[in-house]
């Protein structure tokens, strides 16, 4: 199959299934990845422990003849670059991250187990399963492609990979460079977990935003003076129930107050009080819109002071024309593998975000099925990863 190719894969059901008893016989192998990289803790925060894990994930794709590229960050883990093949053609962009949002230590009550068809532990569903699944699909691919194909590293065609280290906490460091490689990419892969026990595939996002809204008064006793005293928790109280109402649930555009501060002791009137505010967005069109309006907010006591910080950070992952053919790639590949794959928007966003918002074809929720991303109860269904692989092997070709 070539990369012009634009209708479902032309392989026959025979070479599907031969392709699906390949992954189950490699099934436990994926298991043990899955599990190595598990126990590599990596938490966003410490730079040392993304980078261990960034090593151990290199050493595998550099295993398979890819050429690995580090990209340093200073306060951040590096983020990993593997290219495969030459220019031949556009490549396809597996995209990821490898760190978590479990501190150090957490293996200790979350430990990485087989559980009858569960494997438990931090991340392994966000996302080190979605790694394990990349480094397995391009083995297989290279043992079916590699004689004929050797240009493309014995890929059917070139191949990136980026693995950032700063997903968890909004991917300040990364997002250049994952819209970079994006932009040469004839479409981008993500393998962040499914969707649901079924493993729909993800077609939309929403868009993210974050801000702080800081009030300023002016203290004074509660008891001696407190005419004088101007409440800026009274003031934050008004905005939040202002702001609350910007929520418009037609449009899947919410507003969510989601921390507030201020005050130092009860007999204070207090001077100061701040919320923290996440903004969620559908459509492109609206993102503007919100930001105006959060920008626009004025005090309802002109002896207060408002200062708004923040913006929308992740532009929203809609459902294009590029998206719903590779949906349809994809659910053709899964017929001939003999399930029905599934799709589905959901409010949280990820890195293809940015590559969707850029107008590249972006698939997401390609990665492990399971349950409790970011919570203790986190594990992926070991039985759905043979097939979960071969659906990314499939993709790889026919995109
Ligand atoms: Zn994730």
């Amino acid at each position: 199959m070539n990369s012009s190719s634009r209708k479902a894969p032309t392989h026959s059901s025979v070479e599907a299934q031969r392709r699906l008893a390949y992954f189950d016989e490699h099934r436990d192998e994926i298991v043990a990845t899955i599990r190595e990289l598990v126990e590599i803790e990596s938490p966003s925060d410490n730079k040392a422990a993304v980078d261990e894990v960034a090593e151990a994930i290199a050493q595998k794709f550099s295993r398979l003849g890819g050429e690995v590229r580090f990209h340093r960050a200073k306060d951040f883990g590096s983020h990993l670059q593997v290219n495969f093949g030459g220019k031949s053609a556009k490549p396809v962009l597996l995209l990821g991250h490898y760190d978590t949002v479990y501190p150090l230590g957490t293996l200790a009550t979350m430990p990485c187990r087989a559980v009858h068809n569960r494997l438990t532990g931090p991340g392994a569903l966000d996302m080190k399963s979605g790694i394990a699944l990349m480094v397995h699909a391009l083995a297989g691919l290279q043992e079916w492609h590699g004689r004929e194909k050797e240009q493309n590293g014995g890929l059917p065609r070139p191949v990136t990979v980026l693995l950032v280290s700063d997903e968890e906490v909004g991917s300040g460091s990364s997002r250049a460079i994952t819209e970079s490689l994006a932009k040469k990419a004839a479409a981008v892969l993500v393998l962040e977990p499914s969707y649901g026990r079924q493993g729909a595939v993800k077609t939309a996002r929403k868009g993210v935003g974050e801000y702080l809204v800081k009030v300023s008064g002016k203290a004074s006793h509660a008891g001696l003076d407190f005419q004088k005293g101007v409440n800026a928790i009274l003031e934050l109280a008004r905005q939040i129930e202002k702001i609350s109402r910007f929520t418009d649930l037609k449009k899947g555009l919410t507003v969510n107050v989601g921390i507030v501060s201020g005050g130092s002791r009860t007999n204070v009137v207090p001077a100061e009080a701040a919320a923290r505010i996440d903004v969620r967005v559908a459509r492109m069109k609206d993102a503007a819109g919100i930001d105006k309006r959060m920008r626009s907010l004025r005090p309802f006591n002109r002896k207060c002071k408002i200062e708004i910080t923040g913006g929308i950070n992740r532009p929203p992952m809609e459902r294009t024309a590029g998206v719903a053919r590779l949906y349809a790639q994809a659910s053709a590949i899964a017929r001939e593998l003999g399930w029905k794959l599934g799709e589905a928007a959901v409010g949280g966003g990820s890195d293809g975000n940015f590559t969707a918002g850029l107008g590249i074809p972006t698939l997401d929720g390609l990665g492990g099925v399971g349950d409790g991303a970011h919570a203790t109860h986190e594990h992926i269904l070991i039985s759905e990863l043979p097939r979960r692989a071969a659906l990314i092997a499939g993709l790889i070709e026919a995109v």
